[in-house]
C-alpha cells in the first residue's frame, strides 16, 4: 500500500477535508468520518510532521514516525481483519444458518486466501464461478463444504450455534461504558455486546482488561471520592468472570 502511493493518497485526503472543514472536520480528530480509515490515525504524526516541512524534523525523527506508522498500521489491520471473522463467525453465518435465513436461501461461500500465491485460482476464478453458477443455474450451485477445508471447518462451526441474530441478548459492559461525568463531552458512552459468545470474547479483550485495570487503579488511588464507591460496586459486579 505504501509503495503504491498511500501517503499521496492520505495527504490528498487530507487537504481535501481541510477544505471542506466546515462539515467534515471531526471535533475529536480521529475517531468520526473518513479519518477512521485505517492509515490516517497511525501516520497522522509522520504526515503531520512533513506537511510542517521538515526543516523542523530531522530525517531521523521522521523516519522513526514513519517505521512506527507502519507498525501501528500493521497492528491496526490485523485487529480489524480479526473484528471481520469475529463477525462473519458470529453474526452472519449463524444468521445465514437459521430459520429466517432458510426461507430466503442465504448459501456464504468461504474461500480460503491464507496462500496469496494461489489467491488467483482459489478466490477469483473460484469466486467468478459460483457467482455465474448462481445466476444461470442455482439448483446446482457446489456444496459450500466441498469449497476449500477452511470453508469446510468454519462452516460446521457455524452450524453448532445455529442462534438468530435477532434472539441474541444483548449485554452492557459495566467496566468499558462510561457514566456522562466519567467522559469529557459529558456524553455517556455505553458499551454493547450481541449476544453471550461476543460479550465473553470482549471480556477476554485487550480493552476491556485495559479498562479494567484502568478502573481498579482509579478506584485504588481515589478511595475516598465520591466516584469511587461507584466505581469499585461496578467492578465487583464483574469480578466473576473476568480472570
Ligand atoms: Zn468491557
Amino acid at each position: 500500500m505504501i509503495e503504491r502511493g498511500m501517503f499521496d493518497e492520505l495527504s490528498q485526503l487530507g487537504n481535501d477535508m481541510e477544505d471542506q472543514s466546515a462539515f467534515s472536520r471531526p471535533a475529536d480528530g480521529y475517531s468520526a468520518g473518513l479519518k477512521q480509515a485505517i492509515g490516517f490515525r497511525e501516520f497522522g504524526p509522520y504526515l503531520e510532521a512533513i506537511g510542517a516541512g521538515s526543516s523542523d524534523a530531522s530525517d531521523e525523527a521522521l523516519e522513526t514516525l514513519r517505521r512506527r506508522g507502519v507498525e501501528d498500521m500493521k497492528l491496526s489491520t490485523r485487529r480489524y481483519a480479526k473484528r471481520q471473522i469475529a463477525w462473519i463467525r458470529n453474526k452472519l453465518l449463524p444468521e445465514c444458518n437459521s430459520t429466517l435465513a432458510k426461507s430466503i436461501k442465504a448459501r456464504p461461500y468461504v474461500l480460503d486466501a491464507t496462500d496469496l500465491d494461489k489467491w488467483d485460482a482459489l478466490v477469483r476464478v473460484r469466486g467468478v464461478e459460483i457467482a455465474k453458477q448462481f445466476i444461470n443455474d442455482e439448483q446446482n450451485l457446489p456444496d459450500p463444504m466441498n469449497i476449500s477445508e477452511t470453508a469446510a471447518k468454519l462452516l460446521a462451526e457455524a452450524k453448532e450455534k445455529p442462534n438468530s441474530v435477532l434472539a441474541w441478548k444483548r449485554f452492557l459492559c459495566p467496566v468499558c461504558s462510561k457514566a456522562p461525568e466519567e467522559t469529557m463531552d459529558g456524553v455517556a458512552r455505553q458499551v454493547w455486546l450481541n449476544g453471550e459468545d461476543e460479550y465473553n470474547q470482549h471480556l477476554r479483550s485487550q480493552k476491556h482488561r485495559k479498562n479494567r485495570t484502568l478502573r481498579k487503579r482509579l478506584a485504588e488511588r481515589d478511595s475516598s471520592s465520591p466516584g469511587a464507591a461507584f466505581l469499585n460496586k461496578r467492578l465487583n459486579a464483574k469480578d466473576e468472570d473476568s480472570d
